[in-house]
Order: structure tokens, then sequence, then C-alpha cells
């Protein structure tokens, strides 16, 4: 029997891994970030802290439902949720026990901060797709761009993800985001490019702002911008991933997980339609029941309205 999900959320229509079923394993906005262009919201809780934000039996519970309930199987089972997951104390664990549950690659979205924790670094490793972000590193980007806790060690940080690569047996992309007017500049392509270098990922993934973001105001860059990005990092371009293209799927879902989704992430009618099996019909009355609720937010981002579950960090 289905139940209602507190920790899965989705599938999320990603650009980068087809149809993603994502996980939380905070619970509420908690992170070692607070990023002018989050999507989730404000930082509730800057913190390095690790620890079991969430029981760790009941995520692998839902997943069990989740999978035993959908005959159809999502590309990727992805942790990314409300915050930073490996501040979770158990996400290797976890991602022991959902390799034994079903082959479906897992894949870890972290913004590098807690690599340097040996724990977080062994827990990693267990996954099949690692994906650090890296938008910045001169200070005064990082400070405007994605607000840290004090104290990280970004040179250190760039040591140890190259140090993972080594020992990685799975497949490690380096995601880059720009903002307009932050970090869009020669300098910090020039030391971005070394920190690539470096690690020498398997692929990279640059972009710009695509969705509204919840916890301040960050401009997209031109696709100009883009292009030229992406020209600089000398890395193949075959290992640069297309962020364009959205793999469409007819995913059979239940308006519980699209109503989890909505609390992590803002997404647009078209995209829900394309990603799951709700009919248009069906997916208007869902949005205009939680509207009438006041229980939904439309927010317009490019001339396109987006809608994100009101209350939800
Ligand atoms: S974008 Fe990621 S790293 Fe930045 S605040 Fe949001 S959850 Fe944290």
């Amino acid at each position: 029997m289905k139940q209602n999900y507190k920790y899965i959320f989705g599938p999320v229509p990603s650009r980068r891994f087809g149809l993603s079923l994502g996980i939380d394993l905070l619970g509420s906005k908690i992170c070692s970030m607070d990023c002018i262009y989050c999507e989730v919201g404000r930082t509730s809780n800057l913190t390095m802290k690790r620890d079991e934000y969430v029981p760790a039996g009941e995520v692998l519970d839902e997943l069990r439902n989740f999978l035993e309930t959908n005959s159809e199987k999502p590309d990727y089972i992805t942790f990314s949720g409300m915050g930073e997951p490996t501040l979770h104390s158990g996400i290797g664990y976890i991602i022991d026990r959902i390799h034994e549950m079903t082959d479906i690659p897992v894949c870890v979205l972290t913004n590098s901060t807690t690599i340097t924790n040996e724990e977080v670094f062994n827990a990693l490793l267990r996954a099949d797709v690692v994906v650090p972000s890296l938008d910045a590193l001169n200070s005064n980007s990082i400070k405007k761009l994605n607000k840290p806790v004090e104290g990280l060690d970004f040179t250190k940080i760039v040591e140890k993800l190259s140090e993972f690569k080594k020992a990685f047996k799975g497949r490690l992309l380096i995601e880059i985001l720009f903002v307009k007017g932050i970090n869009d500049n020669e300098s910090e392509l020039e030391v971005l490019t070394k920190a690539v270098n470096i690690i020498h990922p398997d692929g990279l993934q640059i972009h710009t702002v695509a969705r509204p973001s919840m916890s301040g105001h960050a401009d997209p860059v031109s696709d100009e911008f883009l292009e030229y990005a992406r020209n600089y990092f000398s890395i193949s371009s075959s290992k640069i991933d297309d962020f364009n293209k959205i793999n469409k799927n007819n995913f059979i879902t239940d308006e519980d997980l699209i109503v989890s989704l909505l609390k992590v992430r803002s997404c647009h009618f078209q995209e829900i339609l394309d990603s799951t099996g709700i009919t248009e019909v069906k997916l208007k009355k869902l949005l205009d029941g939680l509207n009438n609720k006041g229980e939904i937010r439309k927010i317009n981002f490019n001339d396109i309205t987006y809608y994100k579950i009101t209350g939800s960090k």
C-alpha cells in the first residue's frame, strides 16, 4: 500500500539525470551554506554539525514502499532535498542499504564543504555519481554567493576533491553555477579552471540560475557568457554536460509525490506534466485546490509561472 511520503520526493524532472527520485535527509533547511540562488529557501540552521536529522530507518521504509508500489523505475535516486545531505550522519549506511534494495544508481549532490571530513569522504565513495558544487573560489565571491559557515578552507576542499576523484569508482561531476555580477568574471574563471585541473573530474556541469530563488535575488548570466565559460575550461567539451536537455518520461506518480516535490523546489506546470503520469486536468485541479487553501505560492520567473508549496523551507 502506498503511504504519504515525508522524505522522498519527485521524481524530479532533472536536466542532468532524467527522472530522479529525490531523498531529503534533513527535514528542514539545514546547510553549511546559504546561497543566494537556493531554490529551497533561506538556511535556518547554518552548520557543519553532522547528525541523524531524520531517522534513517524511516527514510529506507519510504523508499522501499515507493519501489514496491511503482512498477516504473526512476533513472536515479538522488540525495538533495532541503539542504546539504552529507550533514546526515547516516548517509553512508543509507547508501549501502539502497544498493541492497535496488540496482538504481545513487547520486549525491553536495556543496563540497564536508568532503574534508573522513566519514563523509568514505560515505560518498559508496555512491555511483557524486556532484560537488564549486561556484567560486575568490573569498569575496564566496561570501556574496554561497554565504558559508565561517572557517572553511577552500584550498583544502579542492585538494580533498582531487583525492576523492582518485579513490572513487563512480562518476564525479563538478557543478558550477554562474550568477550575473558575482562570479561571471575572468578572475573567477581563472581560479576555477585551476581547481578543475587539480580535481580532474569526469565532467563539468556549467549552468546558471534557471528557477526562482527562494533565498534572495540572483540573476542568470547570458547564454553567451555560459558558452564562453564552457570554452574556458580546459576539459574536453564532450565532458561538459548539456544542461538544456530534459528527458521526458511518463512516470507513474501520485499527488502526494508532486506535493513533496513542490516542497523542495518550484516547478512550472509543463515540467510536472512532462515528468509524471498525472493528467493535465488532475494537475490543474491539484494546483487550484492548493491555491484555494493558500498552500501554494506562484512565482513569475522569466515569464513562466512556477509553483512552490508555501511554508516549506
Ligand atoms: S543551494 Fe545547496 S548549498 Fe546552497 S544553500 Fe541551497 S541547499 Fe545549501
